[in-house]
This record gives structure tokens, sequence and C-alpha cells, in this order.
């Protein structure tokens, strides 16, 4: 994402492959400490991170692997030939800033692209990951297509999304763009999230390159019936935060 900075690495990468190679206990899994005995050696602990950190990074897509929340800044005002950075936006600063301080609410990430918006909410949907909260990220098209199909294995069950007593996290990247047509099911059964979303008090992300004006016109065209609904609840929904970069 060209609108941000690259994030350091993770020092537990850099760890020797091999526990014999371990400084603390030479792959004996005990370190000696004088005086005191031996306790386990922190290199186990160590290993024991990185394999969470690993399987916590399989459900995010590699290209947002070196982004975190607590790390991320937007890219410094630079300048080309004396303009300023076209990617830069003031708005990032204060986004950035309230998701540290809160990245519990939901957010609605409006803009072009670029603006790093997936970004920003794939480093929302991994904090709520690494605190083992549920959590889930899908485009809407993807998810529209489970709907549609009446997926038995829709990764979006909604019994259980009401019934969880954990605080939830769903990111449907793309909320502007429903890849084909919305047909009545698919929309309906929306609705019925986006209500459950509610009543669940889940953390809701969403992302589109779509102002607020144009959404509403987009959901309106979708499904005249239900679409300004859709829209009308998640501009209702408590704690929700609209930010639109352009
Ligand atoms: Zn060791």
């Amino acid at each position: 994402m060209a609108t941000l900075e690259r994030m350091s690495q993770n020092p537990n990468l850099n760890r020797p492959k091999d526990a014999s190679e371990c400084p603390w206990c030479r792959g004996l899994g005990w370190e000696i400490l004088e005086g005191k005995g031996a306790r386990q050696c922190r290199h186990i602990q160590v290993e024991r991170q990185s394999a969470e950190t690993a399987r916590l990074l399989q459900a995010i897509p590699p290209k947002y692997h070196g982004y975190r929340l607590e790390e991320l800044q937007p890219m410094p005002q630079t300048f080309t030939n004396g303009l300023p950075n076209p990617n830069w936006h003031p708005k990032q600063k204060d986004l950035i800033a309230r998701m540290n301080h809160n990245p519990y609410l939901s957010y609605y990430l409006l803009g072009t692209w670029g603006k790093g918006k997936t970004t920003y909410a794939m480093c929302l949907y991994r904090h709520a990951l690494e605190e083992g909260r549920p959590a889930l990220a899908i485009t809407l098209a993807e998810l529209l297509k489970q709907m549609r199909a009446f997926d038995s294995k829709c990764v979006v069950d909604l019994e259980s999304f009401r019934r969880n007593k954990e605080q939830q996290f769903l990111l449907i990247d793309e909320f502007g763009d429903a890849g084909s047509r919305v047909t009545d099911f698919a929309s309906a059964s929306l609705r019925e999230l986006i209500n459950v979303c509610e009543e669940s008090n889940t953390q809701l992300v969403l992302t589109a390159n779509k102002n607020e004006i144009e959404l509403e016109r987009y959901w309106s065209q979708a499904d005249p019936e239900r679409g300004p609904a859709i829209m009308r609840k998640l501009k209702q929904k408590k704690g929700a935060f609209i930010v639109e970069m352009f």
C-alpha cells in the first residue's frame, strides 16, 4: 500500500531455527539460574508466540502482514515536483489516533483507491484476532455469493453470531460493490446480518470506494425495498464512525 510506511519486522522471525543454537539452554529446554535452580527456557515461550503469530497471519492476506494497528502511521507528507503527495490525507492521522484509542468501535471507511482503507481495516481485524475474539474478514461480493447459494457452510452463521457473547468482529470489504446483481434473498440476509450485528454489539468494519451519498444511491438502486433500510441501520449503529477519505 503506497500510502503507508512499512512496519518493522517481527523480531521473533529472526531467532535461530534450531533449538540447539539457543544461547540460553543450548537446546535442553531449561535455563540454569545461578544458585536458583532451573526454569523453562524462554525460547519455548518465543516459539509458542511464533506459532500463534503464524496461525493468526494465515487469516490475513499476505500483503497486509507487515501492518499492525499500534504501528500504523500516515505516510509523511512528501513532495513530488513541489506538490504535496496526492495519496496523503490529513484524515488518516485522525483515524489512526481514533482507532488506536478505541479499536472496538465500528468504522466505515470510505474513499478512493490508494488511501489505505483496507490496510486500516485489516489492522483492526488483526487486533481482534490477537485478542482471540471471533473475527471474520470477507468481501461483500463473496458474502453475498455465499448467502445466495444458501450454503450451509456459509462463513456467516447468523445463529451463532446471535448467540455469541464475546465481542465479535466483522469486516465487509468493498461494501459498495456486490459483484453482480443483488438478489432479494441476499439483500434480506444482509439486512438480517446487520440487525444481528447491532443486537450482538458486533464490531462492524466496512470499506467502500464510494462516498456516503454514492453508497446510499448504490443500495437504493441495488434493492429499492431493502437498500435504504440497510444504509439507515448502518448509520444508526451504536458507536459507528464514518470516515471519508477523498
Ligand atoms: Zn532455549
